[in-house]
């Protein structure tokens, strides 16, 4: 058991934190009013190859590990959570290509991401199916070329940007179990009868795409099955898998960016004649957040080392993202509390983050699916 980042790891640390404040840090504001992010950036961040860090070499990734993806995650939601989120997105749900895809599929779809010359992203949720996946209703119906698909999803991430996305979809309606009647299919978004809705309003993570999408009558060909028929539910479980684990490590950043501006803000602001950073009551603040944050990061890397080295555990992810939320949550209601009233206006970071954290306990699986998840594993048979 070793607790240190090694040499390698402690570099990429270190480019990711100084692409995060050049890059992101001046622009990060503006983003989130306009609901905007600069096209250019994902480019930058392929370039430097900070996009889906596990995508393997010979497929224009990184080639690193589900740990070193995390740490970049982490610099960036230290600075920005919209932003962090948006490169985080450019390549959801490429799991599947790279866990269940055919040679074709990965050789076509996994450069362009890694490169940050395209975006994707994974719809499953639908309006009548969230937390239930298993329920989602959007058919993709089998015909003599490939298949038909119709329906609609919400809320899913690069749905207007996206150059495809990976699609859990009813192909098996009549199989007797609900885990198998799902498949996931890629769709290329220009392919007729896909059309897609930007979704504005949201509280947080407004730099980022959302969008409704519909599809009316897509044609998919053969090809654009991913894995095995009817099997997509457990393909889906083995992306929650790995995305719990990295959605974690936004917590973290979250978190630690969150405490960042807190100390920066105590160390300056005085009032009875002392720097407010001089009263206990401060420092016991700060104390709870940097533990709280420590304990939090380090369940990350477990959980991300485990799957590096094959032993994917949902428990301990379902842990780590479980907890990264709330203490992402937590702390940042504490960083607010150290600005003052100064922290309720959007001239200061720390009221961006504040909006940004809640999701982390919604999306992913809100939290209480996670505490389900434990709960099995824990319990056992009964
Ligand atoms: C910013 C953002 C980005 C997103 N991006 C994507 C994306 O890219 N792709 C995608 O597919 N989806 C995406 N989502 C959707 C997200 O995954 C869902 O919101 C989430 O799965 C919860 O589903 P729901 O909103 O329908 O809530 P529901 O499932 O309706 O849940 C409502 C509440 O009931 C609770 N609940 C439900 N079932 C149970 C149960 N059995 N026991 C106890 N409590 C339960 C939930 O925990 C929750 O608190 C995104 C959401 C947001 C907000």
């Amino acid at each position: 058991m070793d607790f240190e980042l090694n040499k390698k790891q402690k570099d990429i640390q270190k480019a990711a934190r100084e692409f995060a404040q050049g890059e992101l840090k001046d622009i990060a504001r503006d983003c989130d009013l306009n609901e905007t992010f600069p096209p250019e950036l994902i480019r930058k961040a392929g370039e430097l190859g900070f996009l889906g860090a596990f995508i393997p070499e010979q497929y224009g990734g990184a080639g690193l590990g589900f740990l070193e993806h995390a740490i970049i995650l982490e610099e960036f939601w230290k600075v920005d959570p919209g932003l962090g989120q948006q490169l985080c997105s450019t390549t959801f749900g490429s799991e599947e290509f790279i866990l269940f895809g055919t040679e074709e599929q990965k050789q076509k779809y996994l450069p362009p991401l890694a490169s940050g010359e395209a975006m994707m992203g994974f719809a499953i949720t639908e309006p009548d199916a969230g937390s239930d996946t298993s329920s989602a209703s959007t058919s993709a119906q089998e015909t003599e070329h490939g298949y038909i698909m119709n329906g609609s999803k919400t809320m899913i991430g690069n749905g207007t940007v996206g150059r495809y996305l990976v699609v859990f979809a009813l192909s098996d309606p009549d199989n007797e179990s609900r885990a198998q009647r799902h498949s996931i299919f890629v769709v290329e978004t220009d392919t007729p009868g896909y059309e897609a809705t930007r979704l504005h309003g949201k509280m947080g993570l407004r730099a980022s795409d959302t969008a409704s999408i519909f599809f009316s009558g897509l044609k998919l060909p053969k090809e654009a099955l991913i894995g095995t028929r009817g099997k997509g539910f457990y393909q889906l479980m083995q992306f929650f898998d790995r995305s719990r684990a990295y959605v974690a490590a936004h917590g973290v950043g979250l978190a630690q960016g969150a405490m960042d501006l807190a100390i920066k803000h105590v160390k300056g602001r005085v009032q009875f004649g002392r720097k407010i950073a001089s009263f206990q009551a401060t420092q016991f603040k700060i104390a709870e957040m940097a533990t709280r944050i420590e304990l939090a990061r380090t369940l990350t890397h477990k959980a991300c080392s485990l799957l590096d080295k094959g032993k994917s555990d949902s428990k301990v992810t379902s842990m780590a993202k479980m907890n990264a939320a709330r203490t992402a949550v937590e702390v940042v209601d504490e960083a607010l509390q150290l600005h003052g009233g100064y922290g309720y206006f959007n001239d200061q970071d720390v009221e961006r983050f504040y909006r940004a954290a809640k999701v982390l306990e919604l999306y992913e699986g809100a939290k209480e699916i996670e505490k389900i998840i434990i709960g099995r594993h824990v319990l056992g048979r009964y």
